[in-house]
């Protein structure tokens, strides 16, 4: 048994002062130090500084590690340019993928506080490296294609990579199911892979209405699609429309990633099927997608997605960039939400024990010192000085395994 003592301690939103933590592998009990030590007198007492702060470690739930070796090589600013420079350099960036790379940018998530990610897989390539990480992954299996002669193969490929991923499944590494999008996966396609998504009970995620351009092309079959679709697959026609695609997801809550080029009858149905958006601002701004309107969504959480659309994958950054980008959010609301989006709306959205610090959860953590002592200890200040304060975490927690972080 241990004990980790902090100054201040995120519980369900707040951040209460004078109480500790006990812990084996998962959470035991939360109390005052002193009734903690009472307790297990043989723990390991871990104390940290003044200023620290212990959150549940946070959650990136969307990420493609696949991408990593991309810095100034695609094109941004545009989200049609961005596809065309994607497909161009494909290979040349997935051939540029290594081990060794992978390994450096997860390390750089926990760096920032991140012990559970999000991996968006289309080959499964990643696939050996996150099964062998401390941290924990939950492991998309994507599926995309929307030409129906090409169905019965893309969906046996996926099939097999997906089962790949369970004989692999460990408390760190979740199989899970991944939607490209309405516009790349045919419905056929969609309604089975769900129904498998439905009788497993696993984890089900997909982009939508990222750009303007995919807005367009599910509406009308028109705008900078047309062209593309033209191309590549000889077609002329969107394969399902908005309302069909939300459909298809009714009983099974679903992480939507981007969800920025919604209406407001869209974002009725998000929120009442229970459904998430992952927000990803920095992605969004870099292929000029616009700004997610995460006013109106109950449930958001926060992703960098892949370095195919960031420059970093530190989620510090993340919310940072949050900040500034819903710069008429009032900051002291806005703070805390983040804080939420990394933690607690997280791991409600996954229905896994972690993001939380409660009894029986996975004694993951995340602990951030704050630079000096905290004036005003006023609602949202905790939240807002973490995030524009915090370079790195202090130290994380994984299964209640204290992880070295490396610079
Ligand atoms: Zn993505």
């Amino acid at each position: 048994m241990k004990i980790i003592s902090s100054k201040y301690t995120y519980i369900n939103g707040e951040y209460k002062k004078d109480v500790a933590v006990a812990f084996n592998t998962k959470i035991v009990k939360i109390a005052p130090l002193n009734d903690l030590q009472a307790k297990f007198p043989n723990a390991q007492l871990i104390k940290y500084p003044n200023n620290s702060v212990l959150y549940p470690g946070f959650i990136n739930p969307h990420v493609h590690l696949e991408f990593s070796a991309n810095k100034a090589t695609l094109k941004y600013g545009n989200f049609m340019s961005w596809l065309y420079s994607v497909i161009e350099n494909r290979n040349t960036l997935v051939s540029n993928l290594s081990e060794d790379l992978i390994k450096e940018k997860c390390n750089e998530m926990l760096k920032s506080g991140v012990t559970t990610f999000g991996a968006i897989s289309s080959f499964g390539a990643e696939l050996e490296v996150c099964a062998n990480l401390k941290q924990r992954v939950i492991f998309f299996n994507e599926v995309i294609g929307s030409n129906p002669a090409a169905i019965d193969t893309l969906f046996a490929d996926f099939k097999n990579r997906l089962n790949e991923s369970i004989e692999l499944k460990s408390e760190t590494l979740i199989p899970a199911i991944a939607i490209h999008s309405p516009y790349s996966v045919h419905p056929f396609l969609i309604r089975e892979v769900l129904n498998i998504a439905k009788s497993q009970k696993l984890i089900t995620t997909a982009h939508f209405l990222e750009s303007q351009a995919e807005r367009e092309w599910l509406e009308s079959s028109s705008g900078d699609f047309l062209e593309f679709f033209k191309n590549f697959s000889n077609t002329t026609q969107a394969v399902t429309t908005i309302e069909e695609f939300l459909n298809a997801f009714k009983n099974i809550p679903t992480l939507f990633t981007h969800t920025v080029q919604v209406k407001e009858s869209e974002i009725e149905t998000i929120n009442k099927n229970g459904h998430s958006t992952i927000h990803c601002p920095r992605s969004n701004r870099l292929l000029g997608c616009g700004r997610a309107p995460i006013e109106y969504i109950d449930r958001v959480l926060l992703g960098t997605d892949g370095l195919s659309s960031n420059y970093s994958l530190n989620i510090l950054e993340e919310m940072r960039s949050a900040l500034n980008m819903h710069f008429q959010a009032d900051l002291n609301k806005l703070a805390p939400r983040l804080i939420e989006a990394v933690t607690t709306t997280a791991s409600n959205a996954l229905n896994l024990k972690i993001g939380k610090i409660e009894p029986e959860y996975w004694a993951d953590f995340a602990i951030f010192t704050l630079p000096d002592d905290l004036k005003y200890e006023e609602k949202g200040s905790l939240a807002l000085h973490t995030i524009i304060n915090c370079e790195s975490a202090d130290s994380v927690y994984i299964g209640g395994e204290e992880l070295r972080i490396k610079s």
